[in-house]
């Protein structure tokens, strides 16, 4: 039985900072049928209290504890690990990464760096992981969708680093099952009572239905025509609107 839906945020309920047609009564119809809700993403250039704030001010209803994210998944391993990180992020990001033990850093964090990308920084994390370091990062996504078009994400620089250092990163967001047992065990739910809807047929889809969850994909945000014929066995809607008419119209 279907307990709890797991959505991601970028190109499922937003894009661009604005909420996408019909996703703000979307969420509201499946809360109110008492599903349990959690929101996840990857992005990387805010804080997960950005990320929060941010649906909220869209008008989706959503506490903190809601709201899953990959940096935030990293700063746990962090602590739990007492690992001294050096930061290849977003400068927007560091916040979520404050108070942490500083000095000769005993792992790499990578998330989606922007202009950061350059070679003195990615060189600098390539000798910390010839050095032993682990490399830990927000996900493998190729691409995103902003401002009408698509643009890197932090996978290719996750590769980039992986190759040069023969070594192989730690996924701590999406698509890693961690992640969504992670999600799903503070909600008390099982794989197969949840469903994932997401516009990233890889991190989003392939990766829910890996670990037991049931997932659908939406054509929306980073959809692209085809993708669904890399998930043959997932559900496919239009958008999270669609989705959730057709849901909540089955008893
Ligand atoms: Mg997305």
């Amino acid at each position: 039985m279907l307990k709890a839906v797991l959505l991601d945020i970028s190109g499922v309920l937003t894009e661009d900072g604005e909420a996408l047609p019909g996703a703000v009564e979307a969420v509201a119809r499946l809360e109110a049928s008492g599903l349990v809700l959690r929101f996840l993403t990857n992005t990387s250039r805010k804080t997960s209290a950005a990320v929060c704030e941010e649906l909220e001010r869209l008008g989706f209803a959503v506490t903190p504890a809601q709201v899953f994210t990959a940096p935030g998944a990293i700063r746990r391993h962090l602590e739990r690990h007492r690992l001294t990180p050096y930061l290849l992020i977003h400068e927007h990001l560091e916040p979520e990464f404050a108070g942490l033990p500083e000095g000769e850093p005993s792992a790499v964090v990578l998330g989606d760096a922007e202009q950061r990308f350059d070679y003195a920084h990615l060189d600098t994390a390539f000798r910390l992981l010839l050095a032993g370091a682990p490399l830990l990062a927000v996900g493998t996504n190729r691409y995103f969708r902003a401002d009408g078009t698509l643009h890197l994400d932090a996978g290719p620089f996750v590769r980039a680093l992986e190759y040069a250092a023969d070594i192989e990163a730690r996924i701590l967001g999406k698509p890693s099952g961690d992640f969504f047992h992670a999600v799903l065990d503070a909600a008390g739910v099982k794989p197969n009572e949840a469903l994932m809807v997401g516009d990233d047929v890889e991190c989003d889809v392939l990766a829910a239905m890996a670990i037991g969850l049931a997932a659908c994909l939406v054509r929306s945000g980073k959809y692209r025509p085809g993708d669904e014929e890399r998930a043959p066995e997932a559900r496919c809607e239009a958008s999270l609107e669609a989705l959730v008419e057709a849901l909540l119209e089955t008893p």
